[in-house]
């Protein structure tokens, strides 16, 4: 008796993840999708909305993983070497999922602004370190608890590898409660820019003074987060540290207020409340002028040299200089 082969089937579905702040389930555009029966597998991307559909197809049941990885930069759990990936099984069809649990919508979240940050529209930043450089590969320990002393950090581990191994550690949790996604994106990108800032930099990043390597860092926190949750405003800037310099070379004139100076005393940022404002008159810069003039500076001074004689037709010298004296000082 002839036996009807079952006919084959291309997988195809929907991840979405809960973003709090936005109110709604959202893809993760970029994010990968693994088919797999056997020793058979294949990769494909979800677009925006967390559409997929496979380059594969199947006869008889396979497995849909996720991957929040990609091929520059692996997203582990807690301190552990293990990549996430979470797997479903038994599958002859099409799969729909909307996440909302602890854990995922907050890997969704890194792994969102790592792919922007690696392949999609960083406004003309340069990306972060790459699987081809000679170290190795990017690693974000997605940790999922809470660190009194940081949000998140950029460290190069070199212990027991040949080459250094950039690594960002992202907190997902606050005292009591889960961190939003729109902190957890902000974190995420700004510690994308130190590694970025330390690609093919290396010494000379460890030679610059934290108040440029953390006010770059800001200022790229702040727009690429506010490309993804238009209207994020940085929940605060310290002079001396933490500043806002970026953010007024680059926006609107008016006046800029913050509320403390922070400095470093033995590695521990000491902070001083400390209200001061200034009128800001400088708008226009580009981020990529400005990423162009902190990867040629160690000091402050040279930073604001830098930008002031590399791109002399966008403000004037002494606006730009006001507002480094401003967010450079104490009192
Ligand atoms: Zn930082």
């Amino acid at each position: 008796m002839a036996v009807t082969k079952a006919s084959k089937v291309t997988p195809y579905g929907r991840f979405r993840f809960y973003d709090i702040d936005s109110l709604k389930y959202r893809g993760v555009d970029g994010l990968s999708i693994r088919t797999v029966r056997g020793t058979h597998s294949s990769y494909t991307h979800c677009d925006a909305s967390g559409n997929f559909t496979s380059n594969d197809s199947f006869r008889y049941a396979f497995r849909y993983e996720i991957h929040f990885s990609r091929t520059d930069f692996v997203i582990r759990k807690n301190s552990t070497n293990d990549e996430i990936i979470i797997k479903y099984s038994g599958y002859t069809g099409p799969i729909y999922k909307d996440l909302n649990d602890a854990e995922t919508s907050f890997y969704a979240t890194v792994s969102r602004a790592a792919i922007v940050y690696y392949y999609g529209d960083n406004c003309g930043l340069r990306r972060p370190p790459m699987k081809s450089d000679k170290t190795a590969r990017l690693a974000i320990q997605a940790q999922l608890t809470y660190n009194p002393d940081a949000y998140g950090y950029f460290s190069v581990n070199n212990r027991w590898i040949f080459s250094d191994r950039p690594v960002l550690n992202i907190y997902r949790d606050e005292p009591g409660t889960r961190r939003d996604n729109i902190d957890i994106y902000a974190t995420t990108m700004h510690e994308l820019s130190h590694a970025s800032h330390w690609r093919n930099n290396k010494s000379r990043f460890n030679d610059t003074d934290n108040v440029v390597i953390e006010s770059f860092a800001r200022g790229v926190q702040w727009i690429l987060t506010n490309n993804a949750y238009p209207g994020y405003s940085v929940p605060f800037y310290y002079r001396q540290s933490y500043s806002g310099v970026v953010q007024d070379l680059i926006d609107g004139y008016g006046t800029k207020h913050s509320k403390a100076y922070a400095i470093w005393v033995d590695g521990e940022l000491v902070y001083h409340r400390s209200y001061k404002s200034y009128y800001d008159h400088v708008t226009g810069f580009t981020p990529t002028q400005i990423e162009e003039a902190v990867r040629k500076s160690k000091t402050w001074d040279e930073w604001l040299n830098n930008i002031i004689n590399d791109y002399p037709s966008v403000a004037s010298s002494t606006d730009i200089t006001a507002a480094f004296s401003y967010w450079n000082s104490a009192n």
